[in-house]
């Protein structure tokens, strides 16, 4: 079997896996960032996601600095939203698109355009089109991944992974422990229509939420494949409920023109941290805290993070970052978005470069050091 030698390789090419590779590379790290798709950004761009949410507390006060910011800077470039000018007024306002918080709306593909050029700029070396289905571990050490893709499989062994697949895949097929979680359906589609209810991209396309949760699709399991692929079946059902009571005229003006590529599954698995988060911390700051992260759900204190919760308990050599990361119960819910998985993984980069450079395991390392390089949050906008 072909084999490849990084010091950083991530594992996912959603935001918080792009985040991470670039943290890495930008810290002189040889980076690989490997995803199944032909698309960056995951959830974020190939579940039709469109909003950027908050990195600001809703009183005015921006929380979340670095790579997600840059990130919600960028992801308008090609279109056609805005990004606020200002921090957002004191009343905070709902986390909808006419929200008054610092948040947009941005185009899923014209983001993947974005993400690539960031991902260059950075000098990562990215693997499209491949699929991590294996790992191999020496006791707790994880070693390296075996990827399938048109040269056939191939060996790719790091100094540091970090898993952003967004259900810690990569530590369950290490052998470390997963936990998993029930989701429910509310399918979005890219259509044409003279009828717009949801956002425009232009004039006629327009992304629509089938926000009916009927009782009959709620709380699905997605433990297994054919879980999976039932919880995705049930999306197009529900979608197809929607055209079929269209007439055959109506249907000429209006129909569906893009359906997400990926199971629209908010909460899949995470990881058995070595600090679970699950309760609210805005009234406790940690030693290790790697930064603040804003309640996208409400205006309110924000939460603070221990570097603990991106580190798997039972296993060396790997962080994990973004809706994976170390969050249960009503943390999971505010942890899980993008920016926030932009922000755990440019720290999760950060953290591998410095166990890299120092030969030490990410829970080893010289807190002091990652400290001084966290991009900084929850000061005055
Ligand atoms: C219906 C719905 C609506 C949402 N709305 C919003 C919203 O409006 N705003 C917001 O901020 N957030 C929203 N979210 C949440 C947000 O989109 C995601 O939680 C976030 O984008 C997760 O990012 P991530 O990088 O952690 O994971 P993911 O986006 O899941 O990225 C993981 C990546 O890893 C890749 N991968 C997985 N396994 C492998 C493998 N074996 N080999 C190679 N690659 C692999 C995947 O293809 C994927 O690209 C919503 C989620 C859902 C389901």
């Amino acid at each position: 079997m072909c084999q490849k030698n990084y010091d950083v390789v991530v594992c996912g090419g959603g935001v918080a896996g792009i985040s991470a590779a670039i943290a890495a590379a930008r810290q002189g790290m040889k980076t690989a960032l490997i995803e199944k798709q032909c698309l960056l950004g995951g959830l974020a761009t190939s579940g039709l996601i469109y909003i950027y949410l908050p990195l600001c507390d809703g009183y005015g006060n921006q929380v979340l600095k670095g790579i997600s910011e840059e990130m919600i800077r960028r992801c308008v470039e090609y279109g056609p939203f805005d990004v606020p000018e200002s921090w957002g007024g004191p009343e905070g306002g709902n986390p909808g698109i006419s929200g008054k918080r610092f948040q947009c709306c941005f185009s899923p593909a014209g983001f993947t355009l974005t993400l690539d050029k960031m991902l260059q700029e950075a000098g990562v070396d990215l693997w499209l089109d491949s699929m991590i289905i294996d790992a191999e571990t020496n006791g707790r050490d994880l070693r390296s991944v075996t990827v399938a893709n048109a040269s056939g499989q191939v060996k790719v062994e790091a100094k540091c992974f970090v898993d952003a697949t967004g259900s810690a895949y990569v530590v369950q097929i290490a052998g470390g422990k997963v936990f998993r979680h029930e989701n429910f359906l509310t399918p979005w589609v890219v259509e044409n229509s003279e009828n717009p209810e949801w956002f425009q991209i232009d004039g006629s396309l327009h992304v629509r939420c089938e926000g009916a949760i009927k009782d009959e699709f709620k709380y699905q399991n997605s433990d297994n494949g054919k879980q999976v692929t039932g919880f995705v079946r049930k999306s197009w059902e529900m979608l197809r409920k929607r055209y079929d009571v269209l007439s055959e005229e109506k249907r000429k003006k209006n129909y569906p023109v893009h359906l997400p590529a990926m199971p629209q599954l908010r909460k899949i698995g995470r990881i058995n941290a070595l600090y679970t988060l699950d309760e609210p911390t805005q009234k406790i700051r940690f030693e290790d805290s790697i930064g603040l992260i804003p309640d996208w759900r409400k205006a309110s204190e924000p939460w603070d993070t221990p570097y603990r919760s991106l580190i798997p308990a039972d296993l060396n050599n790997l962080l994990a970052a973004g809706r994976c990361m170390g969050t249960a119960g009503e943390a999971w819910e505010v942890y899980r978005v993008i920016p926030v998985a932009a922000y755990t993984g440019e720290v999760a980069g950060l953290a591998a470069s410095i166990a890299v450079k120092d030969g030490v395991t990410p829970a080893d390392i010289d807190f002091k050091k990652l400290k001084s390089k966290l991009p900084g949050t929850g000061e005055k906008a």
